[in-house]
């Protein structure tokens, strides 16, 4: 996400009013992107990975909470990114102000070496991130704080609001204090029409009481920070030119749900233990602005000022799997629902859009705005993509295909990019690392030898719901094609160690067909030795012989002294697994059942290198230093 708007942020009634404007010049700024970008040929591949972080504080009586500090924290290591020179990190803002997001100051370039330099970009974040942190505080990269909403201290402040969110359990100070995210959680509650209703399923242990009376028992959730408050890993591809960004788009949809079960670390939600291992369908309960006319509920009355006028059936979650495939020859995959706005449509489609992608920004923009500030809402739709961005960057689906940003005669330009976004974050930068090279491989065999893995769009969200169940990987099959081949599109059901190493009857697998990429480029030896680590790694979880980071967390979890196998994750328990999760990151406690053989090197406080020109000292500065240096 680029630079926030600062401004005064429209509440809901008021952002009504404009929503139709901004839908309609939403769509003729991507026409303008469109029309000026669509020819270009040839941009070098490059890619970027996102991690997502929490801050917590572990305090001495064994209790853990969330430590409020982001922006804090934010700040304090974008200065510092400034002062230290070469190729460092970026810090972004996330919903929760617990929450943290790094990135590479610069996106990887498309060597082979780049692929390793991506561990090490990594662990420099998170060294960087350690430095700014209080002595009781922590920050692993775990997807979900075990204890949200539970009790009345889960999070480190001394204030209580909840005028935002309307939660009984979240107090709205977790929220980041960025007007943005605040409006946003208020706006998706009152286009709804109520509270967010996140429902999960609860996982049955021995004595886990609900079960007693309840055949299908939930862990019940009523706000946003529940789900947009779930860290992932994300991976960002630019593609050569359009047509190759909308080839991977398709081809990364049908792999997300497979990769989501493959790192599933979610089974903890608010202090239970769930019967699912991934956090997705959380977030799109989470966020689920739908009038209860769109959900197909009840009849409502339509709202001219609201797109579909607030009535028209939406089948998914603006947070969801994608509705559509946008590559033309993709098109007889797209058997599901997708809602789309004619009138959209049509002029897209006079101004020369071809009808596949016609559809997918005519669904898109079936979603109204959710955030717009005050006096920011008239735009020259030649220069800015504000309100394109402004529907865009709210269709949380688990790929987004980015045109280019605006800027004109910036050179070099930014490309037609694919995002890779259903991947749950892992505890290590050894793992993020090994499923950021890994999709990097993958997309780039995708594109080299033109492998096709399309399945109607059926089938990816049957595997999609099939991804959250527990230890999916090990007890779920899962659509795939019996072959790569454009030609041959007959699917069965395949075991996850199939998929991925292959199954001796014509399906080679998604990592022999990264192995013979490497080969085909001729990777340098060096590189090689490391990328072979990440791939043998991935190898052994998909046929299940390592555990992913769910399964390790819920055995950690049963075999805690504390555990009184009821499904309750207390706060000695969510404590302890906070500890390890954090000790595991930063290579303090090995890891042997997650990891195998691979060791975490430590990770070392304060990884900034020191600059040679330091501010000019006051007077008084330089009479206490000089002190201290030569007392
Ligand atoms: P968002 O939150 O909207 O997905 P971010 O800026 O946080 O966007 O992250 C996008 C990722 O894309 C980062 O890892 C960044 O390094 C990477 N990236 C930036 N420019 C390019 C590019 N031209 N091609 C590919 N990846 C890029
Ligand atoms: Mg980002
Ligand atoms: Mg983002
Ligand atoms: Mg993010
Ligand atoms: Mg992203
Ligand atoms: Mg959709």
């Amino acid at each position: 996400m680029g630079l926030l708007k600062v401004g005064t942020p429209l509440h809901w009634d008021d952002m009504l009013e404009h929503c139709n404007y901004i839908r309609r010049h939403g769509v003729l700024q991507f026409l303008s992107i469109y029309r000026r970008m669509q020819h270009l040929e040839n941009d070098p591949f490059f890619y970027g990975d996102e991690l997502e972080y929490s801050l917590l504080k572990l305090n001495p009586n064994k209790t853990v909470q969330l430590s409020l500090r982001g922006p804090e924290v934010m700040d304090r290591l974008r200065g510092q990114e400034q002062e230290s020179t070469g190729n460092g990190c970026a810090w972004h803002q996330e919903y929760g102000s617990w929450m943290l997001e790094g990135t590479p100051k610069l996106p990887y370039d498309g060597y082979a070496m780049s692929l390793v330099g991506v561990e090490q970009n990594m662990r420099l974040r998170r060294g960087r991130l350690l430095s700014a942190l209080h002595a009781d505080e922590v920050a692993p990269t775990l997807v979900a704080f075990p204890l949200m909403g539970v009790g009345p201290s889960f999070a480190a402040t001394s204030t209580d609001s909840r005028s935002i969110a309307e939660s009984s359990s979240v107090p709205d100070e977790v929220i980041n204090p960025h007007p943005r995210f605040g409006t946003l959680t208020a706006n998706i509650r009152q286009r709804r029409g109520s509270k967010v209703d996140i429902r999960m399923p609860l996982f049955q242990d021995l004595r886990t009481p609900e079960f007693e009376s309840t055949e299908h028992p939930t862990i019940d959730m009523d706000c946003m920070a529940y789900g947009m408050g779930c860290c992932c890993l994300q991976v960002t591809f630019q593609a050569s030119n359009m047509k190759e960004s909308r080839y991977l788009y398709d081809q990364l949809a049908v792999l997300a749900p497979i990769m989501m079960a493959m790192t599933a670390a979610t089974p903890v939600l608010k202090g239970r233990l769930a019967a699912t291992d991934a956090r997705w369908s959380v977030i799109s309960q989470s966020v689920d602005d739908r009038t209860p006319a769109e959900r197909g509920l009840e009849p409502g009355a339509p709202d001219p000022r609201m797109a579909g006028h607030g009535v028209r059936r939406q089948s998914k979650s603006r947070y969801d799997s994608i509705s559509c495939y946008i590559h033309p020859s993709s098109q007889a995959y797209n058997d599901i629902p997708c809602e789309i706005d004619e009138e959209i449509r049509a002029l897209l489609e006079d101004e020369g859009v071809d009808q596949a992608l016609a559809q997918h920004i005519a669904h898109l923009f079936t979603r109204d705005p959710l955030v717009a500030f005050e006096g920011l809402i008239e735009a020259d739709d030649e220069k800015s993509t504000d309100h394109f961005e402004s529907v865009q960057s709210t269709n949380w689906q688990t790929v987004r295909w980015k045109p280019p940003p605006a800027k004109e005669g910036c050179a070099p330009h930014i490309g037609w990019r694919t995002e890779f976004r259903s991947m749950e974050i892992q505890l290590t930068d050894f793992e993020n690392a090994a499923f950021t090279a890994f999709m990097v491989l993958i997309a780039r065999a995708i594109v080299v030898f033109n492998l096709d893995f399309l399945t109607a769009l059926s089938l990816v969200d049957a595997n999609m719901a099939r991804a959250h169940t527990e230890d999916a990987v090990r007890t779920q099959k899962f659509w795939f094609r019996k072959s790569v081949e454009s030609e041959e599109d007959e699917v069965c059901e395949m075991s996850m160690d199939e998929i991925m190493n292959g199954n001796g009857a014509g399906f080679p697998g998604l990592i022999p067909l990264c192995y013979a990429y490497l080969k085909h480029i001729g990777c340098d030896e060096s590189s090689f030795m490391r990328l072979d680590q990440y791939l043998k790694f991935i190898q052994r979880r998909a046929s299940g012989e390592l555990p992913t980071p769910a399964t390790w967390m819920r055995s950690f979890i049963r075999s805690h002294p504390a555990y009184a196998f009821d499904s309750v994750v207390s706060e000695p328990i969510a404590h302890d697994l906070v500890k390890a999760c954090s000790e595991i990151g930063l290579g303090q406690r090995p890891a042997v059942e997650l990891l195998g053989d691979v060791q975490v090197e430590p990770i070392t406080n304060g990884q900034y290198e020191i600059p040679l020109f330091a501010k000019k000292l006051s007077l008084t500065e330089r009479k206490g230093l000089l002190e201290k240096l030569w007392p």
